[in-house]
């Protein structure tokens, strides 16, 4: 089979997020027929993405070190900002005005499809909030059902330890996902938190 590597290529193209066969032929003949260059760039960088890639043994954010990028700067704020996934992390970190930390959750509660809070990183956060003199957590999680559950139950898991709990402001739709919001949005929720409980 001569053209089996093209449709290796292909088949992967359409396993991302929002490919389909015409936006895969697309990607790959580009490659192919008008920038090498590119191919070569994106080959390259993907072998290194896929020998380097750790999960920070910290805040549990995707980077290429563990500890992270963020975990073993020095300048970080004493905030801790809990997402569910590292892609709202960085999603956050794109707005280039957060100055604190980060925790991946890992996920949400769900009850419907049996992911307990055991199922994520809610015990260590609590041991962060000492041992790294966090001043502040501000939950950043989803508003949908599985997002408010999930920061309830964050909330009361921390409630011992006296630090501030916030929440990002509204101006999130229902149930919009951090990642596709506008920069712009996101900054004023995260400038204009409030209180946990108080929402
Ligand atoms: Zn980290």
């Amino acid at each position: 089979m001569e053209n089996d590597v093209i449709t290796r290529v292909l088949e992967a193209f359409k396993r991302l997020p929002g490919v389909g066969e015409r936006t895969a032929r697309r990607f790959l003949f580009y490659l192919l027929e008008r920038d090498r260059a590119v191919l070569s760039d994106l080959a390259q960088a993907l072998r290194e993405l896929e020998t380097r890639v750790v999960q920070c043994s910290v805040c549990h954010l995707i980077d290429v070190s563990s500890p992270c990028h963020i975990c073993s700067a020095q300048n970080r704020e004493p905030i801790i900002c809990v997402v569910s996934s590292s892609r709202e992390a960085y999603a956050i970190e794109s707005t280039g005005t957060y100055k604190g930390k980060y925790h991946v959750l890992g996920g949400l509660i769900n009850p419907v499809e049996g992911i307990t809070p055991e199922d994520l990183f809610i015990n260590d956060l609590k041991k962060r909030i000492e041992s790294e003199g966090i001043q502040e957590v501000i939950i950043a999680l989803p508003s949908n059902t599985e997002g408010e559950i999930t920061a309830h139950y964050v909330a009361n898991a921390l409630k011992e330890t006296g630090v501030k709990i916030s929440i990002l402001a509204r101006g999130l739709s229902y149930g919009a996902d951090l990642e596709y919001t506008d920069p712009l949005t996101l900054e004023r929720a995260l400038n204009y938190r409030v209180p946990y409980g108080e929402k």
